[in-house]
């Protein structure tokens, strides 16, 4: 350990990887802090990162390495929660490049993947073949092949297809000399082994510590289906231990066994069953957590999709009642039986993003629901279990407790929130989180509620509570008890773990049941494996790795789980407290925001909503939600030396964020990388001032007026200079126009005029509304506010357009201030807007607006720059355009004449703010006002423009990366006819630069659908 910590960065093996590998290899701190942590409590700084562009670079640095005497940590999405993904070692980060299918054998149902496939991307391929990949993992959006053949993962269905131990076939591994094997099935005599000399060597060697421990591993190794702690030695053990084995899984009242269904041949190894199986040595390295080998390439079995699918959603008032159920629900055989307790139901109704699909499947306020779900090819049998399961809940004591789902919609829906549970749960703010390290024991069923029930009482004694959820059908229910890891968490974690564990052995029961050992579990090999298989274990990691380099102290030879050198927030962690210029009282402050990041890797995503742009373009760690929330951390605490949270590291970490609020939205935990920017660039422009280009973005309002009425002046120079400027010269930068709106403000009413009776109701009193015109629209769009103006008036209101008290130019609601850095700049403006805005508020007129940046604007920031009561009057009563109609529709008060048009669809672009406050629905609403007009949304991230950040030349290439993701593709194969409807500036933009097509403002198309036109 003290080699490896002195060559952190070592320049030395940096300089020699860059000569010998055409991947990425960053040694600076940023990078490599950015990979000291997991979805874990620990963090250690690794000696260097190496991103292989190729099979041959990742064994190429793994070989570097190793000669050099350097630890190397294989890692794909690094959302191990047990630490197994941090290390003073060589990260070789697989997740970027190695991410192909490389053979697919649909017959016999087989695939080869490199270890970076993404389980979700593996299945969205298989899918049509009518196969999937059926270790469902909730990360299944981010974890890799590699990745969940390291850590032997579990998903919510492995009662019906087992864990990645029963599903991998094969692994191509490297070991720690540069030997390279296909570890694949071997017969059990060791003599009959195919293959080189040294491969046979190891394998009989293997056989022979698993024979020669026979007898131990069946006394040892718990006889439940969740069991991933240690190596899989019970998987090298010849025929005869093996029924005696089975004989004696079977006696344990026929509860589903690991040993049992181990050792069933795997599904497609051809073998008829009953017939002599064979030993698969991959199945040594499932759940080695790379401390045995590196997986070049992984051979997995796939299954069937089941063509039919029903959930029953069981309805407990207790707890314990929900506990007992299981072990009976089993017996009709399920394919999922999943926990979600009261606590996390709560939670998922708090969250905006469940609350409706909660809303749906859960009656009342149940202490426990289980889904139980049945799948299979014939439609009849899954309806019949499903009335049986209503039947069985009757006889249980709860009739009319199932709530039955046959919808296959909501059914995904469902189960999308049970997905989230971990995520939802960690969403607590404070420094008391929900910790993970007994949180996948698992149990046999007849004990399970005693389990939970005595667990629960064990964190009452130490003043803390757990929520329980996840695989009640095979024993494993996730708990974390929340403990505050930088005070006295690490005391409470280990009097905590001390007591459950002594629960588990009592009930025979696993420890590790679905996580694996890392760093959090490792200590606890020993005691549950007794002496002689933790010296086996370590015989068989010196077989592999002799010199004891490949992921140092995971499975043998650990350190404790309590060491606090190793924690994220180790003893003397502080934190620079910033003078922050906008408010996170809400998080009792900046650094406790940037905290929430937990580093999930949620935001590793590619698939619907928003999160994250700039990683889906960029793939690097450094552009993820995560790796920018890590950058604030360490620079904040210190870890990246001196005046760190201005420097150029936190710089280029930010500096691809396009503000889009995704992260705002989807992150689980609500990390808001939008605003923490805008604070970031407060504090960074101040050191380092700002650029010309910066100043002409950020004043724009203020010198709009008069570039406009010079507009052919104004246009001709910026064409000229954008250049020189540091604007992308492929751009052409948005045209001020001469023809501005410029109809004449209303006199505003004064303060304090207000109706009492209809103060903060902005219920269009008498029918009178104000139209704020954002200066986008007002100087380069203004006939997207006329339409406004004309579809408003058309429905009968009375619309104001304010005048600010100081009538020096209009309104401007800050964004450009605010993107630059110039907050106090932006706060002006707030300021402005506020005294204009207030005095109709407070007679009830609501504040309509186009510009989703903008109008939302006044509804996020504006509470951040300016918080109190005035604020908060002006978040409830801003709208967009869209949402006010729609609400107005909603109450029944829209009187709209409009007319079929002559196109008769509307292709939908959202733009990120839309999104990110769930604002799209009513562009659609409103959209299918028009008579005959269909709406298709686009499943769109951000258009890559965000405002200015697609006209920076240097953001240029991402940016329309971005766009590429699916927004130009789609707008591009859309008919001539079709109408394309964006209400963000930059979207329309974006849209025009990239696929040629003119996009138009949702005030446009009624307008244009307007009867009286
Ligand atoms: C919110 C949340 C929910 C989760 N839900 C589940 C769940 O339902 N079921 C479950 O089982 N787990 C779950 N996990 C844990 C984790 O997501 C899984 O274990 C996942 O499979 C890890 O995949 P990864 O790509 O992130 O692997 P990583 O964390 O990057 O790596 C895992 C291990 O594999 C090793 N490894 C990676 N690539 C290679 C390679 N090429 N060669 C050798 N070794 C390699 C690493 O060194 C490490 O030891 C959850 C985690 C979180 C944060
Ligand atoms: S930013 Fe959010 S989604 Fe991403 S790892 Fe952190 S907590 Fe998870
Ligand atoms: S605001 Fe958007 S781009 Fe920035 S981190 Fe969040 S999701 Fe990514």
């Amino acid at each position: 350990m003290t080699t490896t910590q002195t060559r952190a960065g070592d320049p030395e093996l940096a300089a020699r990887l860059r000569r010998e590998i055409r991947g990425e290899v960053m040694f600076d701190p940023a990078s490599r802090g950015r990979y000291s942590t997991d979805a874990s409590i620990y963090q250690i700084e690794p000696i260097g990162v190496v991103v292989p562009r190729t099979e041959e670079d990742a064994i190429a640095a793994f070989r570097i390495a190793l000669e050099a005497g350097v630890p190397v940590l294989p890692r794909g999405g690094g959302t191990s929660q047990c630490g197994q993904t941090v290390g003073a070692a060589l990260v070789i980060d697989v997740s970027k490049h190695l991410n192909q299918v490389l053979d697919f054998d649909k017959d016999a149902r087989t695939v080869t993947v490199q270890p970076g496939v993404v389980l979700d991307h593996l299945n969205a391929y298989l899918k049509p073949h009518g196969l999937w990949y059926p270790v469902d993992v909730s990360t299944s959006a981010q974890a890799t092949i590699g990745g969940m053949t390291g850590n032997n993962s579990c998903g919510s269905r492995s009662i019906r297809y087992g864990n990645m131990v029963h599903n991998v076939r094969a692994v191509d591994a490297v070991l720690a000399d540069g030997s390279s094997f296909r570890f694949g099935e071997v017969p059990e005599d060791a003599s009959r082994v195919e293959g080189t000399a040294e491969y046979r060597a190891l394998v009989g060697k293997i056989l022979a510590i698993a024979a020669r421990e026979a007898e131990e591993i069946e006394h040892r190794y718990p006889k439940v289906l969740r069991r991933v702690g240690g190596y899989n030695l019970d998987m090298m053990l010849g025929r005869a231990a093996r029924l005696e084995a089975r004989a004696s899984a079977l006696t344990n009242r026929g509860k589903p066994s690991t040993v049992s269904l181990r050792n069933l041949p795997s599904p497609n190894s051809g073998q008829a069953s009953g017939a002599d199986p064979v030993i698969n040595m991959a199945h040594l390295l499932v759940g080695s957590e790379g401390t045995l080998a590196y997986s070049r390439r992984i051979e997995l079995d796939l299954s069937p999709l089941p063509q039919h699918k029903t959930l029953g959603v069981c309805h407990f008032p207790g707890f314990y009642k929900a506990m007992e159920a299981p072990q009976h629900i089993v017996k009709l055989g399920p394919a999922a039986v999943e926990l979600v307790d009261s606590t996390m139901i709560r939670l998922a109704r708090d969250n905006p993003a469940f609350r409706s699909t909660v809303e749906k499947f859960i009656r009342g306020t149940p202490e426990a629901i289980l889904l139980v779900e049945f799948a299979g090819d014939d439609r009849e049998e899954q309806h019949a279990r499903l009335r049986q399961l209503v039947e069985l809940m009757g006889d249980l004591g709860f009739p009319g407790g199932v709530v039955e789902i046959t919808d296959a919609a909501l059914q995904r829906d469902v189960w999308e929130v049970r997905k989230a549970g971990l995520n939802i749960m960690m969403s607590m703010k404070g420094d008391g989180k929900p910790v993970s390290f007994i949180e996948d024991c698992a149990v046999p069923l007849e004990h399970l509620a005693e389990y939970t029930d005595r667990l629960t009482q064990v964190f009452h004694k130490h003043g803390t509570e757990g929520t329980w959820y996840a695989h009640a059908s095979v024993g494993c229910l996730h708990v974390r008890p929340i403990l505050d890891m930088r005070r006295d968490g690490a005391h409470k974690m280990r009097a905590i773990a001390e007591e459950a564990a002594e629960l588990v052995r009592q009930y025979k029961g696993s420890y590790s049941g679905e996580h694996g050992d890392g760093l959090v579990r490792s200590e606890w090999i020993a005691p549950f494996f007794g002496p002689k298989l933790t010296a086996a274990f370590g015989e068989i990691k010196d077989l592999f790795d002799p010199k004891g380099l490949l992921n140092p102290g995971k499975i043998v030879r650990p350190s404790k789980q309590d060491d606090r050198a190793l924690f994220r927030f180790k003893p003397g962690y502080t934190v620079k407290r910033l003078n922050t210029v906008l408010d996170w009282s809400d998080w009792q402050g900046f650094d406790k925001a940037v905290e929430m990041c937990n580093n999930n890797g949620h935001c590793r995503k590619f698939d619907a909503g928003t999160m994250c742009p700039s990683y889906r373009v960029t793939r690097e760690e450094q552009h993820l939600t995560r790796g920018r929330a890590n950058t604030l951390r360490l620079a904040l605490s210190g870890q990246l030396g001196p005046d760190a949270f201005t420097s150029e590291a936190v710089y280029d970490a930010l500096d691809l964020c396009v503000s889009c609020k995704g992260c705002k939205r989807e992150c689980p935990t609500g990390v808001d990388m939008a605003k923490m920017k805008v604070e970031f660039l407060h504090h960074y422009k101040k050191r380092h001032g700002l650029t010309l280009k910066d100043r002409l973005i950020a004043y724009m309002p203020r010198y709009a007026p008069w570039a406009s009425r010079a507009a052919p002046l104004t246009n001709m120079l910026s064409a000229l200079f954008k250049g020189v400027l540091g604007f992308a010269p492929q751009r052409p930068l948005p045209k001020w126009r001469s023809d501005y709106f410029s109809l004449t403000p209303t006199l505003p009413p004064r303060r304090g005029e207000g109706d009492a009776s209809s103060q903060g109701v902005a219920g269009a009193r008498g029918g009178e509304v104000v139209l704020f015109v954002d200066t986008f629209n007002r100087y380069f769009e203004p006939e997207n506010a006329h339409a406004a103006l004309a579809v408003l008036e058309a429905a009968g209101y009375t619309v104001h357009l304010p005048q600010p008290k100081d009538s020096a130019r209009p309104l401007c609601c800050g964004r450009t201030f605010l993107a630059s850095g110039l907050v106090e700049e932006a706060k002006l403006e707030a300021r402005r807007m506020l005294d204009t805005l207030l005095p109709y508020i407070e007679r009830g007129i609501p504040v309509v607006g186009l510009e989703p940046s903008c109008v939302l604007g006044l509804r996020d920031e504006y509470l951040s720059m300016l918080p109190g009561a005035e604020t908060a009057e002006l978040d409830l009563n801003a709208y967009l355009f869209e949402e006010f109609l729609a609400r107005e529709a909603g109450a029944g008060r829209l009187q709209l004449p409009l007319a079929p048009l002559p196109q008769k669809k509307a292709l939908l672009h959202g733009h990120c703010h839309q999104k990110a406050f769930g604002e799209l629905p009513a562009v659609e609403q409103i959209l299918k006002l028009v008579p005959g007009l269909t709406v298709e949304t686009i499943e769109s991230s951000c258009c890559g423009m965000a405002g200015s950040f697609g006209y920076d030349a240097s953001h240029y290439d991402v940016s329309m990366k971005m766009g590429e993701l699916s927004l130009l593709p789609r707008v591009r194969a859309s008919t001539a006819e079709t109408l394309i409807v964006a209400d963000g500036t930059s979207c329309r933009h974006q849209i025009r630069d990239g696929a040629a097509r003119e996009a138009i403002h949702v005030a446009r198309v009624l307008e244009a659908a307007l009867k009286t036109r």
